[in-house]
């Protein structure tokens, strides 16, 4: 099993410590080492985020030569998943960071190349569909206050409708593109995609979900390519995460907590949680899009909406598997570490703990220090799209970015 994850030898907590900095400053520590990874544990925050801040900005300019500069800025994969769209995420957030307008234009700029290479796709969602190039096309337009841009933007995204073929999950289906009509909402105000229109998506969701479920005793269910999927990609975790946002009526409410309680009555005795209904005894995966730390976001945001205590202990304890067995042999967000240790963040956000602002500090310093040297020699995967943002190392510097003010951290594309 230790084949997929290395066994986290971090101490469960490192004080900073700004006494030892002023006298190891200098002193050189050679990288991927247990000291120098102690060192960064122990500096202070202001020091660790203008490391972090630094190496992700510098990052960043590799990802744009790389996604960007070395195709003649032409997109092949538009997406925010693997593709363009994702360096263009980047950058909005190096800008919201920054505010550095050049960021801002470049990031119009890949955004417009997008569109140009979405017109005749079907997919509807923010991550993996035209619905994501149209929202963050609008909301870049807004930030830049080009009206006209942003009007034509909104124009083309009420024109993307998911259809009765569309699944239910987040990177293809429906909540994929309530999603995206959330994030519009967020930055643009509160009705710019009406709440009639994205109410009659939830409906369908909703009746979708009831028609599977209930039988079996979990009183929603979906199934994505004949499988139904638990995990935040592709299954329950990210569907519930999504309602969740939305105002539903009581029998409602109760459909989407009975469900969470279903998942956490039937996860596995170490505390992970099946890939899938029909995958109950693999108790493999620890990955934002299948497993514990998936989940944990969810669980997270069902404890803040639902104030039910059972939520926050069930999050604690997958938060618990994530930091065992979650420091992946992967960089990413959607499967590496970088995506795992947004679920230390989002328990910080919730309960102030300084221990999960650690953990989360942990993950990050492991990257900073070795995730460079270890993908070089082959020990870590970079993924199979390496400069993407959900694969490749485009994650790990939205986590670096996020680091500077931890408690406002999100998970990219999925925590609002
Ligand atoms: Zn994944």
């Amino acid at each position: 099993m230790a084949d997929r994850y290395y066994l986290n030898v971090m101490p469960d907590f490192v004080a900073e410590n700004s006494q030892i900095i002023e006298e190891k400053q200098q002193e050189i520590i050679s990288q991927g080492t247990q000291d120098s990874l102690l060192k960064l544990l122990s500096l202070p925050h202001s020091i660790l985020s203008e490391q972090l801040k630094r190496t992700a900005l510098d990052l960043k300019e590799t990802i744009v030569v790389e996604t960007w500069g070395l195709s003649g800025q032409r997109v092949e994969d538009f997406s925010l998943y693997c593709g363009s769209l994702g360096t263009a995420f980047l950058l909005f957030k190096s800008f919201q960071v920054t505010h550095n307008k050049i960021d801002l234009n470049l990031c119009s700029e890949i955004v417009k190349a997008c569109n140009e290479a979405s017109f005749q796709s079907r997919d509807v969602t923010f991550i993996c569909g035209r619905a994501g190039v149209c929202a963050l096309g609008a909301v870049v337009a807004k930030y830049r206050d080009d009206d006209q841009l942003l009007q034509y933007y909104i124009t083309q995204f009420k024109e993307i409708k998911p259809s009765k073929d569309h699944p239910d999950e987040l990177l293809y289906g429906r909540v994929g593109y309530l999603w995206a009509c959330l994030f519009l909402n967020k930055h643009l105000g509160r009705e710019t995609v009406p709440s009639s229109s994205m109410g009659s998506v939830v409906m369908e969701i909703l009746n979708s979900g009831r028609k599977l479920g209930g039988k079996g005793g979990c009183p929603l269910m979906f199934e994505w390519y004949g499988e139904k999927y638990w995990g935040a990609a592709h299954g329950l975790a990210g569907i519930m995460h999504i309602l969740m946002d939305f105002e539903l009526r009581p029998d409602e409410r109760e459909d989407v907590r009975g469900t969470l309680k279903y998942m956490i009555k039937n996860r596995f005795p170490g505390g992970n949680y099946p890939a899938s209904e029909e995958d109950r005894k693999r108790d493999v995966l620890v990955h934002w899009c299948h497993g514990a730390p998936g989940i944990a976001l969810t669980l997270v945001k069902a404890a803040e909406v639902f104030g039910d205590k059972e939520f926050l202990e069930a999050a604690m304890n997958a938060a618990e598997v994530v930091w065992n067995r979650g420091l992946l042999k992967r960089v990413g967000i959607c499967h590496g570490i970088s995506g795992n240790a947004y679920v230390f963040l989002s328990l910080y956000r919730l309960t102030g703990i300084v221990e999960y602002l650690y953990r989360a500090k942990a993950f990050a310093c492991f990257l900073l220090d070795r995730a460079h040297m270890l993908m070089s020699s082959g020990e870590m995967h970079g993924g199979d799209a390496p400069f993407s943002l959900f694969e490749g190392v485009g994650g790990m510097a939205y986590l670096f970015l996020d680091m500077i003010q931890p408690s406002n951290a999100r998970f990219p594309a999925y925590e609002l």
